[in-house]
């Protein structure tokens, strides 16, 4: 297949996993099988140098494990800001009001997009985790914006309609993600599957798992992910499988591509570099 690449994007985007600490154990985590979940970016202040010295706009968008367990995220956030970078976040959202207020003041106006996984194992009343979930959204600065994701298994499927349905009565974008099983979309079952479609599919994107392969693709010139130890991929199913690396950001192998580059994957669960228009969307028949 081949395709033009999208122009180049303007600002770039980076996905940080900042620590594989979590304050949770959801039995469909990705990451339950690590050895080590108490790891954490250690080096913040070597990062946001790091962050500084890149040439142009960048979103910085948080993640883990959990975000909000790392000692120094304030400053991290803050360091982001200060940087002129913009910063987002993805959370399980189990964090004190208190600690989400310090968030939202240390990245000011950069604040970008607050993410919140509702881990229904972990929520069980509903009605509070909309209290503050509008709660925090009507705080939040005009330029940033606020959504609620959940992931589809099985056991949540059946609940989730209503729960779409409760978010949108408070004015809350809700999504949901497709259960990964070793970095791929479980097996759902023929109806499963419809369900998860009605429900607008991984992230709203109107597909249970999106490909781009063969498609040119900015990821890795204008998107990368970083993780806990400096090492940057260029993008999710890159680092699985431990293939195009970018370099380590902490010891100053780290270098960016130039131009966009086919994908030579067959499931892309990149929503950033999705939803940031970077790689041609195929036409659906
Ligand atoms: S909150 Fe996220 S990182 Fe933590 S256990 Fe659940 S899925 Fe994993
Ligand atoms: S998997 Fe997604 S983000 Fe990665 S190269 Fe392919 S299209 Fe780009």
């Amino acid at each position: 297949m081949s395709a033009l690449a999208p122009p180049r994007p303007l600002e770039g985007a980076i996905s940080w996993n900042m620590n594989t600490t979590c304050n949770y154990r959801c039995t469909y985590c990705t990451q339950r099988f690590k050895d080590d979940r108490g790891k954490w970016a250690k080096d913040v202040d070597a990062y946001i140098a790091f962050f500084a010295s890149l040439e142009g706009r960048w979103e910085v968008k948080l993640s883990g494990g959990e975000p909000f367990v790392h000692p120094r995220l304030e400053d991290v956030v803050a360091g982001i800001a200060r940087a002129g970078h913009r910063v987002s976040v993805v959370t399980n959202f189990s964090a004190e009001r208190e600690a989400l207020t310090a968030f939202r003041e240390a990245a000011g106006e950069q604040l970008r997009i607050f993410s919140c996984s509702l881990h229904l194992e972990y929520v069980p009343d509903l009605e509070a985790w909309l209290d503050k979930v509008t709660w925090l959204q009507a705080a939040l600065p005009a330029a940033a914006t606020l959504n609620v994701h959940s992931v589809a298994t099985r056991a949540s499927l059946p609940r989730l309609d209503a729960i779409r349905a409760a978010h949108e009565r408070r004015g809350v974008v809700f999504k949901v993600q497709p259960e990964k099983q070793e970095g791929r979309v479980i097996a759902y079952a023929p109806a499963e599957r419809d369900a998860v479609l009605a429900l607008g599919g991984h992230n709203l994107l109107g597909e249970v798992a999106p490909s781009f392969e063969g498609l040119p693709c900015w990821a890795g010139a204008r998107y990368f992910i970083l993780d806990e130890n400096g090492d940057a991929y260029r993008c999710y199913p890159a680092r699985r499988r431990r293939k195009e690396r970018l370099g380590n950001v902490l010891d100053g192998t780290f270098a960016l591509r130039e131009d966009a580059r086919p994908c030579p994957y067959d499931y892309c669960n990149c929503t950033v570099p999705i939803e940031r228009g970077m790689m041609p969307r195929a036409e659906k028949t």
